[in-house]
């Protein structure tokens, strides 16, 4: 199933080859209000899409994401909440609240889209880049929060550039030196940024839940031919979703989390 994935979407990219610039998102999770903001706010600005994963769990409005997203020129990746409503995961490793929005997103989404996260991909080479939702080495699953584990990472993948989310926090790993050493930088929202050839892991940060302090919707754009990177942030209307999770019974804490960024 996944290999055959992944050959649609190698012909796919191949007809897109011309395409160059590229709208990357991640972690949507449900969250139909955000996704439509960073949507209009990048409107004529991207050729193609790239979704990290995580498009489902959390969030009130899985069918609406991922039939947006299924309509959009895109490759997208599985998250670990994909992966959980599709049973492919041991959800008693989740906290409760996750664990409950996990179940009512599994009642919630139609066959249809079920059989498209089923068909998602874990890990994409295009280019320069290498894609996967959590980490190179454990693709559905490992944090990088912090330099070591992104510097036990760049031995995983063979491109300059690896990009991933699961974190929920927009963040640049960069090698240098010639002993492994990584440093860790926030992005400057709003500036393109030329990639240097250093090899860097790559968070563009999360549309539908940020966990940075900051509750804005994250996401970027790159040129891919030029490897010209922009991250951005993108204020959305936190209290409507919130309004729709609370009218499904949906954990407090999640609510809550929303308007918080955390
Ligand atoms: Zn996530």
């Amino acid at each position: 199933m996944v290999l055959s994935y992944r050959v649609q979407h190698e012909a796919r990219l191949t007809e897109h080859s011309d395409y160059m610039r590229v709208l990357i998102i991640s972690d949507i999770h449900a969250n139909v209000t955000a996704f439509e903001t960073v949507l209009r706010d990048a409107k004529g600005q991207w050729d193609y899409v790239w979704c990290l994963g995580d498009v489902v769990g959390y969030g009130p409005d899985p069918n609406e994401c991922v039939t947006m997203l299924r309509e959009l020129p895109h490759l997208c990746l599985a998250g670990n909440h994909d992966w959980a409503v599709l049973d492919r995961l041991d959800i008693r490793t989740f906290n409760p609240d996750a664990r409950r929005a996990v179940d009512w997103t599994r009642e919630s989404l139609t066959d249809e889209n079920l059989q498209w996260l089923e068909a998602l991909p874990v890990t994409f080479v295009i280019g320069d880049y290498t894609l996967a939702h959590a980490s190179p080495r454990e693709p559905i699953l490992e944090y990088i929060l912090e330099t070591k584990t992104a510097a036990d990472n760049f031995p995983h993948f063979e491109t300059p550039y690896c990009v991933v989310g699961h974190t929920h926090q927009p963040m640049i790993y960069e090698l240098f030196g010639s002993f492994g050493d990584v440093s860790m930088n926030r992005p400057v929202y709003g500036q393109p940024r030329t990639l240097n050839g250093r090899r860097q892991i790559i968070n563009p940060g999360s549309v539908g839940q940020p966990r940075d302090a900051d509750p804005r919707a994250a996401y970027s754009i790159l040129d891919f031919e030029h490897n010209i990177w922009e991250h951005r942030r993108i204020p959305y209307d936190v209290a409507a979703v919130q309004r729709r999770m609370r009218q499904h019974r949906m954990p407090d804490r999640l609510v809550a989390r929303l308007e918080l960024g955390m």
